[in-house]
């Protein structure tokens, strides 16, 4: 049973929120809200809406504007909230259709796919999400920590992406236990928080979910809120002690040929496969699963409309890894 929408929460909320964070600007960049404490301490950087038709994204700001104003609650350093993707959200939220809600992940260029040369590309480029990268490479740099918030087409309990070395102290008191490793070194072109900070502060994704499903939100929520008491910038204290989470390491990724492939069947989060196991054909060649291991990120169905994209990635079998 999916739990009921607080008000606060529901789409005509959201769109307020997002209306909101559309207006605000810092250092002439729009999109952007930044709550400082007036006290020394971390610039927490959190993204949200990378990919349009995330709403857990809209669900945080929602929660900190309106249920927990963080104006008033935070203690320590700055943050800065961050709507990557303005017209693809805008275009979401007015969508009518799943396909409309799918066509608005993003305009020109997904930007969790941003092409290596992103930043070198004229200011004129016509892909919207390059134009966009570059102007908010310097709000970016600014971050000491990073917290890019998305969701999955798919069913999930909910996934810690995480970007280069885990973070057990940042982690502490998410309601998640499940961490991806590597996929950075596996996806094609560059996800956003690759242009986070100077290139070597913690940064971490959540998927909190299923698209605007409201467990999706709580969670999105309760981790962002977990992420501020780590940091000591908001009152109140996780849960520390051995915690074990199951970490799934990126070791490949499914890609089409072209459009005649399709998957042999749907495979949900974390599907099972073996070795040579059949996963894709059509009809003439058959692609094979290179390991034994696991599913994330397949479309809901067997066919996908972006070649230009992973189908869906290889995880390796998890590891129970302990932190205190
Ligand atoms: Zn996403």
């Amino acid at each position: 049973m999916e739990s009921k929408l607080a008000d606060y929460l529901k789409m005509e909320a959201l769109i307020r929120h997002f209306n909101f964070i559309k207006e605000s600007s810092y250092e002439d960049v729009s999109g952007i809200w930044k709550i400082e404490s007036g006290k020394h301490g971390p610039v927490l950087g959190v993204t949200i809406h990378t990919h349009g038709n995330e709403p857990s994204g809209l669900a945080v700001l929602a929660h900190f504007r309106e249920k927990f104003p963080l104006e008033q609650h935070l203690r320590n350093g700055v943050v800065i909230f961050v709507l990557n993707n303005i017209p693809a959200t805008g275009k979401f939220l007015v969508a009518g259709s799943d396909d409309e809600k799918k066509a608005s992940r993003f305009v020109d260029v997904n930007m969790n796919r941003l092409p290596n040369d992103v930043m070198k590309c004229g200011n004129d480029d016509p892909r919207y999400e390059v134009r966009r990268a570059q102007e908010l490479r310097s709000i970016w740099s600014q971050f000491d920590i990073g917290f890019d918030i998305h969701s999955t087409a798919q069913k999930s309990v909910g996934m810690i992406m995480n970007i280069g070395t885990v973070h057990p102290q940042l982690i502490r008191g998410f309601p998640i236990t499940d961490i991806i490793t590597n996929i950075e070194n596996i996806q094609i072109g560059k996800p956003a928080v690759f242009f986070y900070g100077n290139g070597s502060i913690p940064v971490m994704g959540i998927e909190a979910g299923c698209h605007g499903n409201p467990d999706a939100f709580m969670r999105a929520i309760d981790c962002t809120e977990a992420l501020l008491k780590n940091l000591n910038m908001i009152e109140g204290e996780t849960e520390a002690g051995g915690r074990e989470y199951n970490e799934y390491f990126v070791d490949g990724a499914l890609m089409f040929p072209d459009a005649s492939y399709s998957l042999v069947k749907p495979f949900p989060t974390y599907e099972m496969f073996t070795v040579g196991e059949r996963i894709a054909t059509n009809e003439k060649e058959d692609i094979l699963a290179p390991l034994t291991g696991h599913s994330i990120f397949a479309p809901p169905g067997t066919t996908v409309k972006n070649l230009d994209e992973e189908v869906m990635f290889y995880l390796k079998p998890p590891k129970i890894i302990t932190v205190e």
